[in-house]
């Protein structure tokens, strides 16, 4: 399942889950009944015939140990040992690999054999941002399904009915600006990160930008989250995201206001003296916060990655 972050993806997989195995609905009419006890396990995560590994918080990508057991327990545990035992239900296994895009080589080849000759009737999800970040030994096993982002109005949906929004409106406006993905609506309405995003905002409007200062303040958000180098890039990845989304409004807000929109104009005020930007240099600033983002994960050191991101969106924003 390819597609970005927070549309779903792992959600849908637990949902054929849940189809493949209830006992109170047959898998051909796709509608478990979520009231009988294995509906209830694998909304717990408990139930023994579905298999779910992830990255874990402190740990840059899915580890070997995770697919094939660690030490003198391999091939006695993990994932793919787990799929190969007799289902309990008596139906099939089911697993779903989340953050596929974080294994690494040697976790992968363990991985190939168990796709090569999967054990009769298990499925096998695994889940990934980018279909570039597969290895092609992968790729060529795989079925792909391409996910979406979410349309504005779905998102704005979901945003209501997990509370995150108040009025019908406010609901509207958080989703026109999250790119589709419930992940970005979470970052945007978490109390701690909306302060910063102000912050972070009024360094990218200042004239000219002080990328030193702009370089500082992310940094030192960043360094809030604490020592370990995985959250931090977490936590960096979300302020890129931040400054991405600033300019991705800036862009639309420029292509509007260039095709006579008055809603475009009220919208690109808000961006002082970017407002006389030409969208191409809106565009390089997307692809410049793109690209610092893809950075991040090879392993490149924080500090410079900050600062040379900083120093060209002072350059753009002279243009
Ligand atoms: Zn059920």
């Amino acid at each position: 399942m390819v597609g970005p972050d927070g549309i779903g993806k792992r959600t849908f997989a637990r949902l054929i889950a849940k189809t493949m195995l209830c006992t109170g609905s047959e898998p051909s009419a796709f509608a478990p009944c979520c009231r009988c006890e294995t509906c209830a396990q694998i909304d717990a995560s408990t139930h023994p015939d579905l298999i779910e590994i992830a990255r874990r918080p402190d740990k840059t990508g899915l580890i070997m140990e995770q697919l094939v057991g660690e030490g003198e327990r391999r091939m006695r545990e993990g994932l793919c040992y787990e799929l190969r035992m007799k289902p309990y239900s008596g139906r099939r296994k089911i697993a779903i690999v989340d953050d596929a895009d974080t294994l690494a080589e040697e976790g992968a080849n363990s991985l190939l054999k168990t796709l090569e000759e999967p054990p009769p009737g298990s499925l096998i999800f695994l889940i990934s941002t980018s279909i570039q970040r597969q290895l092609p030994t992968i790729r060529s096993r795989c079925q792909m399904a391409r996910f979406q982002p979410l349309g504005v109005d779905d998102l704005s949906q979901l945003i209501l009915r997990h509370g995150l929004a108040e009025t019908q409106a406010s609901a509207m406006n958080l989703a026109s600006q999250a790119g589709g993905s419930m992940s970005t609506v979470a970052n945007w309405t978490n109390e701690e990160l909306k302060a910063f995003r102000g912050e972070l905002f009024y360094h990218l409007l200042q004239r000219p930008l002080d990328f030193t200062k702009l370089a500082k303040a992310v940094q030192g958000n960043m360094e809030s989250v604490g020592t370990d180098s995985q959250p931090r890039r977490e936590r960096l990845k979300v302020i890129f995201d931040f400054a991405l989304q600033f300019y991705r409004s800036g862009m639309e807000a420029r292509v509007n206001t260039d095709s006579g929109s008055s809603e475009g104009s009220k919208a690109l005020e808000a961006y002082g003296h970017l407002s006389s930007l030409p969208s191409d240099a809106f565009v390089f600033a997307i692809q410049r916060c793109m690209e610092a983002r893809e950075h991040i994960d090879r392993m490149v050191s924080p500090a410079s990655l900050i600062e040379a991101w900083a120093a060209d969106l002072a350059v753009i924003s002279r243009a």
